[in-house]
C-alpha cells in the first residue's frame, strides 16, 4: 500500500499578548445550503456552504503582486485553489464564477523597477505574462475575470472616499489615509484576537489601523485625489475590485493561509464598512504553506525552487497529485520522497488503466458476466467520494479509495481464470479516468502535444503572410505587431526564424 502524505495539524500560533475574540462572528447566510461543508476561520470549524442561488457562486482569490518570478510555494497555492474550484464545478454543479486581482502598483515592483532600471509598469507586465505562463504550464485554469490595480484607479479611489465621508477612515498628516479599527467592533474576527495595544506610529489612532491609501513620497508613481496625491494601499485594492466586480457579497474569497492575517481581515472590515454590513465574504478559503524541511518557502529566505525548474524534474501531473494528497489546508512539505510518492501513485492509476484495455479486449476467456461485488464496491467508493469532497474537499482520502478501487479491480483482472467480466472493469476504469481529469489531471506524459504545434504552425504560417504584406507596403505598425508576437512566442519557448520565403520555429529550452 502506497503511504498517503501526512496531515500534518498545526493550529495558528498567534502573539501572546493578543486577547481572544469574544464574539465568534459567522453568520450563517440566506439561501440555499448544497450539502457541503468548508472550514470557516471566523466560526473555526466546518460549516455548511448556503448559496443564493444554489447553482451559482462568486469566487475571488487575491493574486501575485508581479514584481519576481514564481515559485513552487506559489504554485501550490494556486494548484490547491484550482482543484477546489474544479471540485466546485465538477462534482457538486456549481457554476463558479472566478476572478483573481494582479497587484501591478506596489513598493516591491517601484523597487524592482529603480534597481533594473526599468518603467513600473513593464517590470509588472513582463512578470504577470510570466505568472500566466507558469499556471498554464501546471494545467490551472485562468480566471475569468481578472482585475489590475492600475485599471481600477477611480474605483479604488472612490472607494477610499466613501469610507472618509462615513468617517470610518481619517487622513493622517503625511496624506496617508488610514482605516479606523475602533470604529469596526467586529475587527480581529478572521483571526478570532483583538489588539488594543497603543499605536506604533504617530500617524494612527489605534494600533490595528491600516493605510487605505500611502501619501505621495518623491521618485514614486502618484494618482491625484481629492484629498492629496499618492497610491493605494494593498489591502484596498481587493476589496474595491471584488466589489466593483461582485456587488455587497461574495461567497468564496481565497489565498494563502499567510493572507489571513492581515490582508483578508482588513478586506472585510474595510467592505463591511463600505457596505454597511456585517459580512462581506461568506467563506474563506485559506492554502496552507509548502514548506522545506519544515520552513516555508519563500523569496527572502532564498529556498525556493522556480515552476520552470521544478517541471524539469517532475511533471506538472505529479505535482498536482502530491497536492491532491495532502490537505489542502495543512502546511504540505516538498521533499523528492513525496513526490517520488505521487509519482508512482500516479503511475498505479496508469498501468491500471492499460491493464484494464488489455483485459477486456482478451480473447481466450469465457463469456463475459456481470460481477455484482464489483458494481457494488465501485458504487460504495462513488458515494463516499462524493462526501469525501463535500466534507472541506478531502481529496486524500479520495485517492485513498481510488487505490483500493484499483487493488480489489487488479486482484479480478489479474486472476489466474476463465471468468471475464468486462462490463464492470470498464466502468470502474471510467470512473476512475473521470474523477482524475476532474480533478485537473491531465494523464498524459508528452505535453508538446500534436494539437499544439499544429496550432503553432497555423499561426507562424499566418504571421509569415502578413509579415512579408507588412515588408512590401513598409507598414511600421504592422512590423512592430509581428515583432511583439515573435518576442512573446520566444518567452513560450517557441522561437521563430524568418526568411524571405518561409518562417520555421523551434521549441527551445
Ligand atoms: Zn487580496
Amino acid at each position: 500500500m502506497i503511504k498517503v502524505l501526512p496531515v500534518i495539524s498545526r493550529k495558528l500560533s498567534h502573539i501572546c499578548s493578543l486577547k481572544p475574540f469574544k464574539e465568534t462572528k459567522w453568520l450563517m447566510p440566506n439561501g440555499n445550503p448544497i450539502g457541503v461543508y468548508v472550514y470557516n476561520c471566523i466560526a473555526d470549524q466546518k460549516v455548511p456552504v448556503i448559496l443564493n442561488d444554489p447553482t451559482i457562486a462568486t469566487w475571488y482569490s487575491c493574486g501575485p503582486t508581479v514584481y519576481d518570478s514564481a515559485h513552487i510555494g506559489h504554485a501550490c497555492c494556486y494548484v490547491k485553489l484550482d482543484i477546489l474550484q474544479r471540485i466546485m464545478k465538477s462534482f457538486f454543479n456549481i457554476k463558479l464564477v472566478t476572478a483573481m486581482g494582479i497587484t501591478d502598483i506596489d513598493d516591491k515592483i517601484i523597487k524592482k523597477a529603480k534597481e533594473t532600471n526599468t518603467d513600473f509598469r513593464i517590470v509588472a507586465k513582463n512578470f504577470e505574462h510570466e505568472f500566466w505562463l507558469d499556471l498554464s504550464s501546471l494545467n490551472i485554469e485562468k480566471p475569468m475575470i481578472i482585475t489590475r490595480v492600475s485599471e481600477y484607479m477611480p474605483t479604488i479611489q472612490s472607494f477610499v472616499k466613501n469610507l472618509i465621508d462615513s468617517e470610518m477612515a481619517y487622513i493622517a498628516s503625511d496624506g496617508s489615509v488610514y482605516f479606523d479599527t475602533s470604529k469596526f467592533p467586529s475587527y480581529g474576527k478572521l483571526q478570532n484576537m483583538q489588539d488594543n495595544g497603543e499605536p506604533t506610529s504617530n500617524e494612527k489612532r489605534n494600533k490595528m489601523d491600516f493605510a487605505l491609501w500611502k501619501g505621495f513620497k518623491p521618485g514614486e508613481p502618484f494618482w491625484e485625489t481629492s484629498w492629496g496625491k499618492g497610491r493605494p494601499g494593498w489591502h484596498i485594492e481587493c476589496s474595491a475590485m471584488v466589489s466593483k466586480v461582485f456587488g455587497s457579497q461574495i461567497d468564496f474569497h481565497a489565498g494563502g493561509i499567510d493572507l489571513q492575517f492581515p490582508h483578508h481581515e482588513n478586506e472585510e472590515a474595510q467592505s463591511c464598512a463600505f457596505h454597511n454590513t456585517t459580512q462581506w465574504a461568506n467563506y474563506w478559503i485559506h492554502v496552507g504553506h509548502l514548506s522545506l524541511k519544515d520552513v516555508k518557502m519563500s523569496k527572502s529566505l532564498q529556498n525556493t525552487l522556480s515552476i520552470p525548474d521544478f517541471l524539469k524534474i517532475y511533471t506538472s501531473d505529479i505535482f498536482r497529485m502530491a497536492c491532491l494528497m495532502s490537505n489542502y489546508r495543512y502546511p504540505m512539505e516538498y521533499t523528492d520522497e513525496i513526490m517520488k510518492t505521487a509519482e508512482s501513485v500516479l503511475k498505479k492509476f496508469k498501468f491500471f488503466l492499460n491493464d484494464v484495455l488489455l483485459y477486456v479486449n482478451k480473447s481466450d476467456t469465457g463469456h463475459g458476466d456481470y460481477d455484482k461485488k464489483l458494481l457494488n464496491e465501485l458504487q460504495k467508493v462513488e458515494i463516499n467520494n462524493l462526501e469525501a469532497l463535500k466534507n472541506d474537499f478531502d481529496t486524500s482520502s479520495c485517492i485513498n479509495s481510488l487505490l483500493n478501487l484499483v487493488a480489489v479491480t487488479n486482484k479480478i483482472i489479474k486472476a489466474d481464470t476463465k471468468d471475464h467480466y468486462p462490463v464492470p472493469v470498464i466502468l470502474i476504469a471510467q470512473y476512475i479516468t473521470n474523477i482524475l481529469s476532474n480533478f485537473g489531471l491531465k494523464l498524459q506524459d508528452n505535453t508538446e502535444n500534436d494539437l499544439s504545434n499544429l496550432l503553432i504552425d497555423t499561426l507562424v504560417d499566418f504571421r509569415h503572410i502578413v509579415r512579408n504584406n507588412a515588408l512590401q507596403r513598409k507598414d511600421k505598425e504592422l512590423l512592430t505587431a509581428c515583432d511583439m508576437v515573435r518576442d512573446k512566442m520566444k518567452t513560450m519557448k517557441v522561437q521563430i526564424n524568418d526568411s524571405n520565403k518561409t518562417a520555421s520555429w523551434v521549441f527551445t529550452k
